[in-house]
């Protein structure tokens, strides 16, 4: 065996060798983070614990606290962003608040879709996007659930749509008022 070649077998051996220790490396390596994650996981539930233990002790306050804000808040912000929804689109009629709440009333306080007592969206019966207006005769209550299931469907498409022919009651109160 030349010295060349003797030279040239000991590169790619070290070569080899090199690659397999990066390898065990890499796989160390991996481990090792692996091991931190869990620590740090560990770790921070530790943290959180005190803020979860809080949390717990004082649940009912800060939700009613939560709840006192929202709904101080809600009204103001839910008018002001269907105001201005109209009139981008150019409309210059729009209800008022004591017309809304005046047909929130009319309908029970309650979702005109589902009939459930759940915060009340303004529900455009034919929808801005469609060429509907903002006046309170185009204007029914609806939760945030139905209302985005109703999406750019007018009322009664909605209440045609066959996930909605189950609840009798329903259709009824919606033929009721639709007359
Ligand atoms: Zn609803």
């Amino acid at each position: 065996m030349t010295d060349r070649k003797r030279h040239e077998q000991n590169a790619k051996y070290y070569a080899a060798h090199r690659e397999q220790w990066r390898e065990r490396y890499a796989e160390h390596r991996e481990q090792l983070s692996e091991y931190y994650a869990k620590h740090y996981a560990e770790h921070r539930e530790q943290k959180c614990e005190y803020q979860a233990k809080y949390y717990a002790d004082h649940k009912e306050p800060i939700r009613k606290r939560q709840a006192k804000y929202y709904a101080e808040h809600r009204e103001q912000s839910l008018a002001f962003s269907n105001k201005r929804r109209a009139t981008k689109l150019g409309l210059s009629e729009h209800h008022t608040q004591a017309e809304w709440l005046a047909k929130i009333d009319l309908l029970g306080n309650c979702c005109f879709y589902c009939g459930e007592a759940k915060p009340l969206t303004r529900d455009h019966k034919i929808p801005l996007s469609r060429g509907g207006g903002d006046e309170i005769q185009n204007i029914l209550p609806a939760c945030k659930s139905c209302n985005s299931k109703k999406h750019t469907q007018t009322t009664e498409e909605y209440l045609g749509a066959s996930h909605l022919k189950d609840s009798l009651e329903r259709c009824v109160r919606a033929v009721e008022y639709l007359k």
